[in-house]
């Protein structure tokens, strides 16, 4: 079965990407086959992917506004071992074309409909806005990663993201659940970071993930060499808990499967 994913979080700059990027080559390298779709008009996730955006055909846009069918939209990140569909800034205007449409909300679930068999995860990076994009995110997915920073304004904005999902539920997916929060960016010697930290496990326990992203160098460096972290540093900190999160992830799902020797 597909398990579709969306990574989102309304504040910029938590680690959607990073972590979508990641976690989309962790689980290629623990045998599943990954699609990554990138929703954000700022293509961060194409570009560290390893695919150019300005060389692209097609992208999300084209296929949100019916404009191409997605077997024409799929590339391949070489670095990432995932399949891709990718975004460019053309992707910012498909809120303002699709404001008439028909089923503007459900266009990428539908389009995901005609491939999603082909993977076993299919991980959204959505864009740092409650806007049509994310809400088109939001509607194809079984469930929600929420990357975030601990620190002091972490919980702020939440619950604007927990009230839009009450209500995606309610009206156009039924299925959406909240799967996890994630701690990213974590530096263990920052008092108010762990501070933070031990309130988020006070209050979401079951749906904090285990895994901590700690702050590594190395994950804001891979990007520009257009390389999720496995290619670029197999060794580093970044790249080791970016497998822990697709092992922790796994083994939710499917226990016997994350038994499996890698
Ligand atoms: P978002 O997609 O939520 O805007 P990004 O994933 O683009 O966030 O991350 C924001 C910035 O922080 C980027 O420059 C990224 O390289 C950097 N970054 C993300 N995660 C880490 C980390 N764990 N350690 C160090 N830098 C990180
Ligand atoms: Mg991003």
């Amino acid at each position: 079965m597909t398990r579709v994913l969306a990574i989102a979080n309304q504040k910029g700059g938590v680690g959607k990407t990073t972590t979508a990027v990641n976690l989309a080559a962790s689980l290629v390298h623990l045998g599943k086959r990954v699609l990554l779709v990138d929703l954000d008009p700022q293509a961060n996730a194409t570009m560290g992917a390893g695919v150019d955006k300005s060389k692209v055909d097609a992208t999300v846009y084209s296929l949100l506004i019916g404009q191409a069918p997605i077997a024409d939209v799929v590339v391949k990140s070489e670095n990432g071992g995932f399949d891709l569909l990718p975004a460019n800034r053309d992707l910012a205007g498909a809120e303002v074309e699709l404001v008439e449409a028909d089923a503007r909300e459900s266009r990428l679930k539908t389009a995901l409909g005609e491939i999603s068999g082909n993977y076993d995860f299919v991980i959204l990076d959505c864009p740092p806005a409650l806007n049509l994009l994310t809400l088109n995110g939001l509607v194809a997915a079984d469930a929600v990663m929420i990357p975030m920073q601990c620190e002091y304004y972490a919980l702020e904005g939440l619950s604007d993201l927990v009230n839009t999902l009450r209500r995606v539920k309610q009206n156009l997916n039924r299925r959406i659940e909240i799967e996890g929060l994630l701690r990213t960016m974590f530096d263990p010697r920052s008092t108010l970071a762990q501070q933070v930290s031990d309130q988020l496990v006070k209050h979401f326990t079951s749906k904090l993930y285990h895994t901590v992203i700690p702050r590594n160098v190395r994950l804001a460096e891979a990007p520009s060499y257009g390389r999720p972290i496995l290619a670029y540093d197999k060794t580093s900190k970044g790249a080791q808990a970016y497998l822990q999160l697709a092992e922790e992830l796994l083994a939710r799902h499917n226990p016997v499967d994350a038994a499996q020797p890698v």
